[in-house]
């Protein structure tokens, strides 16, 4: 089976973007092209065009460099049908719609929450997810257009993926996120080797994406709104009430 080759790379403050190529190819796609110096350059360490343009949401900081790159490489950019605010899509995908794009498969999963047209990409022949700001790792995106119960409903989405899946978000937010999941559940063992590994990549300079959905599942809060501690930490059995609780605690931590 046909395995693409991801390269992140770093864009503007904590933005991460990702050029997606199959071996050998000179023909990539990018994820959330913001910062065209750094897209430019990814490309040409790689020697590749942008043939495609995947675009999670309309955020300026997941969006910015779609013009000028279109203009380069006349690049075909995907989007929500739905999203009226990104760059106008060439291709306009539905939730749950699957797509080819160089032999690779996208699954597109509708994940408002963040943005109300927010989706996530999922490649289901190698287990990748491009999660975009909806799913961060030990963290998830700030809550500016849904409700608790869209964005809580979007995580549960995610959640049901292979456990092996292999998560690319948007931002280098985990040092802060792993800091506010320790304040609120400090007894979590996986969470504190996660922290562990978390400090140790960051005192190398190193990323800290991808992560494994695994260990999201282990260590991340805003996954485990169902889970009986954060029950009793916020004082409900719904979950979608612990989200709203926990997603405002860390607005504010
Ligand atoms: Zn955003
Ligand atoms: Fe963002």
């Amino acid at each position: 089976m046909l395995k693409p080759n991801i390269y992140l790379f770093p864009q503007l403050d904590d933005n991460y973007g990702y050029l997606i190529k199959n071996p050998h190819a000179t023909e990539g796609i990018l994820v959330d092209p913001s910062d065209l110096k750094m897209c430019l350059k990814i490309l040409e360490l790689n020697d590749c065009k942008a043939t495609h343009i995947l675009l999670t949401h309309h955020h300026d900081d997941h969006i910015a460099a779609v013009q000028d790159l279109k203009n380069k490489f006349q690049s075909i950019v995907v989007g929500y049908e739905n999203d009226k605010n990104i760059p106008q899509p060439d291709l306009k995908v539905k939730d749950e719609e699957i797509f080819e794009i160089h032999q690779n498969k996208f699954k597109v999963i509708h994940t408002p929450g963040h943005t109300l047209q927010h989706i996530n990409y999922f490649m289901p022949d190698c287990n990748i997810l491009f999660s975009g700001d909806t799913l961060f790792s030990i963290g998830c995106g700030r809550m500016f257009e849904g409700t608790p119960e869209v964005f809580w409903k979007s995580l549960s989405k995610i959640k049901q993926l292979p456990e092996e899946t292999t998560i690319y978000c948007g931002h280098e937010y985990t040092l802060s996120n792993v800091k506010f999941a320790l304040s609120i559940y400090p007894d979590n063992q996986d969470l504190q080797k996660y922290a562990h590994w978390v400090e140790q990549q960051e005192k190398e300079h190193r990323p800290t994406i991808p992560t494994k959905l695994v260990d999201q599942i282990k260590c991340n809060p805003f996954l485990q709104c169902d889970h009986e501690h954060f029950q009793k930490l916020y004082k409900s059995t719904d979950p979608i009430e612990v989200f709203g609780q926990m997603r405002k605690a860390k607005d504010n931590f």
